[in-house]
């Protein structure tokens, strides 16, 4: 039992902090009681004086696999991108307590910032087992976050899910990525299953499971449906990343007689309210308007779009046909920091380069709404996010005696242009604290980062091996890509294109 006293509570952009003080009951995990008197004999206390009370931030799409790469690439577009950090190369399997450490990497970067849920869309290379989710699901469970675990796989071959790359690759090369990965549906569905019975529910509920698809021309029929039975039968969020590039839509063009993936996912039978729609850039209005129709949420990776040069995506178009917009850091080499605070301001600045009319720019607090109430919509958790008796306690206490608040003229423009998590002085997930006087109570901190320097030092000849593997299909990637950037898509997503480089 627990007791939050004297904070000002976010209750929204109106939130003033001329507003009375008040305290905040914890029971079991959850809130109980919020208001100035209320008190409770033998409680412990978290003084809140001079603080912020918000609900705890949600990184709503991550990949957890290569939280040890950040840095480690140049920017390079999603297909180039994607060799060096998903080739299912033997060399590059880790060990499951390479898996355990890695994990924790992004969850005390997210925890010190006061995120509190992480959506983790794993892929594992060369292939899942029991052991390696074993080793990230414990590595969520120890650390004391919020996590929905998902297994990110394919079962159709590279070339298929790539338009010219078939004919563009070396000889030598064809026969590899004609063939379907070795480790099939039924192995992963086995996998599936372990995930779920294992895992889904467990922590007291803290950890649950998720489904996966990839993206929509990355899986056959028989396996989409096999992932929207899982979802609907628990649950669960399915993960589908669609139409993060101009590559995606040119592969709508050629390989789908025009139509868009969007479309593609939806005959698969994957756009319902379990759905994620991951990034959604290179979509049109029919596509926007159909994902509406179908009550998915979509989440935004700003920062990663620019990373990868992806595009823009249309936040206005989206959230005026209502569908739920929740914000990602996507992964570590992709952003490369786990920062939502960066995610939130990138997403608040981006989108004025959208559109000529200032009154459809982002305001703060539909940001803030995004970073909070969108992310718990995609994970599905239906009492988690406000500060109110019932709610999960999943707080973060943010000072605001900090260069970020000082002086203070608008609280939530000044989470979302101001604050980068430093301000963050306590995090606490289902009411236990996780994160308090500058270190991680769960975790022994210097002595996982030492470990990790270990393991990634006693990995780079490995990297460098799956890098020279890869190398060879390099120009044929770059050829598709170059084909794909100049074919007519009716559409443009990308700025500055106009008249050369700027
Ligand atoms: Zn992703």
């Amino acid at each position: 039992m627990k007791l939050i006293t004297n904070g000002l509570i976010w209750r929204g952009p109106g939130t003033d902090p001329r507003h009375r003080l008040e305290n905040i009951l914890i029971e079991g995990g959850r809130i109980t009681a919020v208001g100035p008197e209320v008190a409770r004999e033998g409680a412990e206390v978290i003084d809140a004086a001079g603080m912020l009370v918000l609900p705890g931030l949600v990184n709503a799409h991550f990949h957890s696999p290569v939280n040890h790469m950040k840095g480690q690439l140049p920017s390079l577009p999603l297909e180039l991108f994607m060799l060096y950090e998903s080739p299912a190369l033997e060399v590059l399997r880790p060990t499951p307590r390479e898996a355990y450490v890695r994990t924790l990497l992004a969850c005390m970067e997210m925890l010190r910032s006061g995120v509190t849920a992480v959506q983790d869309d794993a892929f594992f290379v060369p292939h899942p087992t029991p052991e390696i989710i074993d080793a990230v699901a414990q590595a969520y469970e120890d650390c004391g976050i919020r996590a929905r675990l998902a297994l990110d796989q394919s079962d159709l071959p590279e070339a298929a899910k790539l338009p010219y790359l078939a004919d563009l690759v070396p000889p030598e090369w064809r026969a590899a990525l004609a063939a379907p990965p070795a480790f099939g549906r039924a192995g992963l569905l086995e996998c599936y299953d372990h995930l779920i019975s294992r895992w889904h529910g467990a922590a007291g509920g803290r950890l649950r499971a998720a489904a996966s698809c990839s993206a929509p021309q990355r899986v056959t029929p028989d396996y989409a449906a096999a992932l929207q039975a899982l979802a609907e039968r628990h649950d669960l969020p399915l993960y589908i990343h669609i139409l993060e590039t101009r590559t995606q839509r040119a592969f709508g063009e050629e390989r789908l007689g025009g139509r868009s993936l969007v479309h593609l996912a939806d005959e698969l039978g994957l756009l319902s309210p379990h759905a994620n729609v991951i990034h959604a850039i290179w979509v049109d209005d029919g596509d926007l308007d159909l994902i509406a129709r179908r009550g998915a949420v979509i989440a935004h990776n700003p920062i990663s779009n620019l990373r990868l040069g992806s595009g823009v995506m249309r936040f206005r178009a989206i959230r005026d046909r209502a569908i739920p917009v929740a914000l990602g850091s996507d992964e570590a080499i992709a952003d490369d920091a786990v920062n939502m605070w960066a995610v939130a301001k990138m997403t608040g600045l981006i989108h004025n380069i959208g559109a000529a009319d200032y009154a459809t720019w982002p305001s703060a607090g539909e940001v803030l709404d995004c970073l909070i109430a969108g992310g718990h919509a995609a994970m599905r958790n239906a009492d988690i996010g406000a500060i109110a008796p019932g709610q999960a306690a999943d707080l973060a206490l943010l000072d605001l005696d900090t260069l970020a608040f000082t002086p203070l003229n608008d609280l939530a423009r000044q989470l979302v242009y101001c604050e980068t998590g430093s301000s963050v002085r306590l995090t606490m997930v289902a009411g236990q604290v996780v994160f308090a006087e500058d270190r991680i109570t769960t975790l022994d901190e210097p002595a996982l980062r030492a470990e990790a320097r270990a393991i990634a030092a006693g990995r780079r000849e490995a990297l460098e091996q799956a890098a020279a593997e890869v190398a060879p299909l390099l120009p044929a990637y770059r050829e598709m890509y170059l084909r794909a950037a100049a074919r007519d898509v009716g559409m443009n997503r990308w700025i500055g294109t106009g008249d050369g480089p700027c």
